[in-house]
C-alpha cells in the first residue's frame, strides 16, 4: 500500500515533468520531512521521465531566526546538495532566499518596536517567508514556472476540511502580481508513514541524511507556508520555525530538542520566553498605536534598547551573530526617527 502510493506519486510527477519539460521547476525546501519527501519524489520522477537537463531549483528561505540546530542541518544539507547537483551536471541548483533587511524579525521588533507576533497579529510570516519566495518567482517568468510544495491532504483535520471544500488536486494555480503560475503538490496523497518511507527509501539526493532528519524532525507536523493560499497551513504550533516564535504559547518543539540533549538551544529558548512575557507589559509599550488610535502601541525606545542589550548578551552566550551589522544600522536609523518624533511632537506617538 505504502509502495503503491509512493510509486503512483512518482509516476504522476514524471508525467507532470513531461507535460512541462521547459518550465523552471522550483522546489520549496524547508528541511522538514514533507519538503524532503517532495524533493525526493520529484528527483525520482525526473529519473523515470528520461528527461535529461531540466531547469530545477531548490529554494530555502533563510529567515535569520530559524531554530539554530535545524538551520545548521539545513544549510549544510543544501551545501552538500549543491555539490551533488554539480556532479550530476543536469543544471539543478540550490538557492538561499532572504528577506530584505527592513523586514527582518529583529529590525521590526527592536527598530520599529513591533510586539512579538501572536495569532491575531502575525506580521512576520509574510515578510520573512512568503514575500522572499514571491519575489523569487516574480523574477522568473511566472508563466514558465512550477512551484513544488510538500503539502499533504492529511496534514491536519482543520486543513482537511478546507481541502475538501476546495476539492484539491495536485495542480493548483497561484497568482503573483497579475501573473499566474503553477503549483504542483507531489505528495498530496501521502500520509505520515509514506512520507517517512519516501524519505528513507528513495535514494537521491544522497546529501540528505534520513537518520539525522528523523532525529531532528520526528515530532514536527507540517512546515511553515511560503505562499499565500487559503489552504496553506498556519505557521505555528507543532512545526519547527523561528526560534523567536511567540505565536505558539509554548515552544514545545524547542523544549523537546532541549530535553533530547540539545542544550545549546536553552539560551534561545529562555530569551524567547522572556520576549513573550514582556509583550503585553504596558510599561514597555507606547500608550497609543502608531496611527494614534487607542490601544497598546509599539515598544518604547527604552524597551527596544533593553531588548537589544539582551540580544547582545545572548550573542555572547551563544557565540553567534543574531543581529548583523546591516540590521543594526537600520535599527539605529529607525530609533533616530522615533527619537526625533518624541522630542518634536511631545505626547504624539504616531509618526
Ligand atoms: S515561525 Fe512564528 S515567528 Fe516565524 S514566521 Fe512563522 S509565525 Fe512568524
Amino acid at each position: 500500500m505504502t509502495d503503491d502510493l509512493i510509486s503512483s506519486a512518482i509516476d504522476e510527477a514524471a508525467e507532470a515533468l513531461l507535460q512541462r519539460p521547459n518550465h523552471h521547476w522550483v522546489v520549496a525546501f524547508s528541511g522538514g520531512k514533507d519538503s524532503t519527501a517532495a524533493l525526493k519524489v520529484i528527483l525520482a520522477a525526473h529519473r523515470k521521465s528520461g528527461l535529461g537537463k531540466l531547469r530545477l531549483s531548490v529554494i530555502y528561505c533563510d529567515t535569520g531566526v530559524e531554530n539554530p540546530i535545524l538551520d545548521l542541518y539545513v544549510k549544510s544539507a543544501l551545501n552538500r546538495l549543491q555539490q551533488e547537483f554539480d556532479q550530476w551536471g543536469l543544471g539543478f541548483a540550490t538557492t538561499l532566499l532572504q528577506a530584505p533587511v527592513q523586514d527582518r524579525f529583529f529590525v521590526r521588533i527592536v527598530g520599529r518596536g513591533y510586539p512579538p507576533p501572536t495569532n491575531s497579529f502575525r506580521w512576520c510570516t509574510n515578510g520573512l517567508r512568503i514575500r522572499p519566495v514571491s519575489r523569487f518567482i516574480a523574477a522568473q517568468d511566472p508563466a514558465q514556472t512550477v512551484l513544488v510544495l510538500g503539502l499533504r491532504q492529511s496534514e491536519s483535520q482543520q486543513r482537511d476540511r478546507s481541502l475538501k471544500k476546495a476539492s484539491f488536486s495536485k495542480w493548483q494555480k497561484q497568482t503573483e502580481g497579475n501573473k499566474d503560475y503553477d503549483l504542483y503538490l507531489p505528495i498530496l496523497n501521502l500520509g505520515v508513514p509514506e512520507v517517512w518511507d519516501a524519505v528513507f527509501w528513495l535514494s537521491k539526493p544522497r546529501s540528505i541524511d534520513p537518520a539525522t532528519l528523523e532525529k531532528l524532525y520526528r515530532d514536527a507536523s507540517g512546515e511553515c507556508p511560503v505562499i499565500k493560499a487559503p489552504t496553506a497551513p498556519p505557521c505555528a504550533s507543532g512545526r519547527f520555525g523561528c526560534w523567536t516564535c511567540t505565536v505558539v504559547r509554548k515552544d514545545k518543539s524547542a523544549k523537546k530538542l532541549i530535553d533530547a540533549g540539545y542544550e545549546d538551544l536553552r539560551p534561545y529558548f529562555e530569551f524567547r520566553n522572556w520576549l513573550a512575557e514582556i509583550r503585553n507589559d504596558p510599561s514597555m509599550r507606547w500608550p497609543t498605536r502608531r496611527n494614534g488610535t487607542p490601544g497598546l502601541g509599539p515598544f518604547t525606545l527604552e524597551a527596544r534598547k533593553m531588548i537589544l542589550q539582551r540580544i547582545d548578551a545572548l550573542e555572547v552566550r551563544t557565540r553567534t551573530e543574531i543581529v548583523d551589522s546591516s540590521e543594526r544600522g537600520v535599527i539605529a536609523g529607525l530609533w533616530e526617527v522615533d527619537e526625533f518624533a518624541r522630542l518634536n511632537f511631545k505626547g504624539i506617538s504616531a509618526v
